[in-house]
């Protein structure tokens, strides 16, 4: 009898230790709710407060002010001013980094809510307002609420989770280095060394509650292309005295659309050929020596990239030796594209599926859009996915896109971000 009670008070205890204790996901689930509130408040003011790319300096001091006071270890002027937090676990892992970009864009703000920005600065010289267009407050403040989540939960993480600040996404200033490609160079994904990364990025195409993403190639790789044809100056009305670039160039206007539309395979990815500027000549009646044209090259595939180029330059110089002009074209590659790893992707996907539910994530068609998250993946695997913020009453037309001076978000999408964050980073390493 004696023994039956003690085992009987024991399996009550084991019992009440099991209810205290809930799980690991249950308990990310609840801080995620939980910290809800400061989301939006953080994400509220880093949106009245908006600064342009390499010179997110009050937006980096909130960042590690609040990473400093959770207890996670900082690193801060990475890449001028990003942020590193290391938050390591109390079990041994792998290492995981999350990231968020900080910087503004130079739009005037014309969305009507109390905390709209009214701030101006100089940018390449210019006057220009500043808005957070594409929605890098709502990433920094839901990357600041998954710190917070798992610093709570930190005794029970196996592993150590990094969180990337980055600065200048969208481009450093003129005569600047900077973005994701400078915090690697920097060492963000060393010390320790990152396995996998992920990232996410709000829009107005998907409503809030839903997450989309796509297994390799999500967004583009773009790379600026600028094409010098060189004639010969002569008079108008008699050009066979001279070398018209002018019709050359726009030879090599049509020449370049066939490569995406007759050259490339386009069952394998879609690619782009923009011509965005032409300039030559300053009179009617003149045929100029020169023509300039500038333009962007987009690609989905890595081969397929290095492909256009050789096309382009051969296009390009094959058609201006036939009018007996020359054309020097010079590609500068820019963002890689963001490729998502198909095997993390694989492994990730149940989460997201989870956290959003089944019926609100989804596998979607790429971009021709590019993305510097590109930089942390060409270093170590990772996976970027949408974050629906569209307000559900909006169909996708109604909807601003991101960079317009309407583009809005919906801050109940934010909880989401979090929760989604937190549970891919924890799932990674194995604490479930
Ligand atoms: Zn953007
Ligand atoms: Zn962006």
């Amino acid at each position: 009898m004696h023994r039956l009670l003690a085992l009987a008070l024991m399996l009550e205890a084991t019992m009440s230790t099991l209810a205290a204790a809930p799980s690991l996901d249950r308990r990310i689930d609840d801080a995620s709710k939980k910290v809800e509130a400061s989301v939006i408040a953080t994400r509220r003011d880093i949106h009245q407060n908006p600064e342009l790319g390499n010179r997110e300096l009050r937006t980096a001091k909130l960042v590690a002010d609040k990473l400093n006071a959770l207890g996670i270890e900082t690193r801060t002027g990475v890449a001028h001013t990003g942020v590193v937090g290391i938050l390591r676990g109390g079990k041994p892992g792998h290492v995981v980094a999350l990231r968020a970009d900080m910087d503004a864009l130079p739009v005037v703000e014309q969305v009507d809510i109390p905390f709209a920005s009214k701030v101006r600065t100089t940018y390449n010289g210019q006057d220009v307002g500043v808005m957070h267009a594409c929605g890098h407050d709502a990433h920094v403040a839901i990357l600041l609420g998954v710190a917070e989540v798992l610093a709570g939960v930190r005794d029970d993480i196996p592993g150590t989770v990094v969180f990337l600040f980055q600065p200048a996404e969208e481009g450093a200033p003129e005569g600047e280095e900077g973005g994701a490609e400078l915090m690697v160079k920097e060492g963000a994904l060393d010390n320790p060394k990152v396995d996998a990364v992920f990232g996410l990025h709000v829009t107005s195409r998907f409503p809030i509650g839903e997450i989309a993403y796509k297994p390799e190639g999500m967004m583009a790789a773009v790379d600026s292309l600028k094409i010098k044809v060189h004639g010969k100056q002569t008079h108008g009305a008699y050009p066979w005295l001279g070398v018209d670039p002018i019709v050359v160039a726009s030879q090599i206007v049509l020449g370049l659309q066939t490569i995406p539309s007759r050259q490339l395979d386009s069952t394998v990815a879609p690619s782009i050929v923009t011509i965005g500027a032409i300039h030559g000549g300053v009179r009617n009646n003149i045929i100029p020596e020169e023509v300039e044209m500038i333009g962007t090259l987009r690609s989905l595939d890595a081969k397929m990239r290095d492909e256009i180029h050789a096309r382009v330059k051969r296009t390009a110089e094959s058609i201006a030796a036939s009018g007996g002009a020359t054309a020097t074209v010079t590609i500068e590659t820019g963002y890689p594209i963001v490729y998502n790893d198909p095997v993390l992707t694989q492994r990730i996907a149940p989460t997201l599926r989870r956290v959003a539910g089944l019926e609100n994530t989804r596998v979607v068609n790429p971009v021709l859009g590019a993305e510097d998250f590109a930089f942390f993946q060409q270093k170590s695997p990772g996976v970027f996915f949408w974050l629906g913020t569209r307000p559900p009453n909006q169909t996708p037309e109604e909807a601003a896109s991101n960079h317009s001076p309407l583009f809005y978000i919906d801050e109940r999408g934010l909880e989401l971000g979090v929760r989604a964050l937190a549970h891919v980073a924890i799932d990674y390493l194995g604490g479930k």
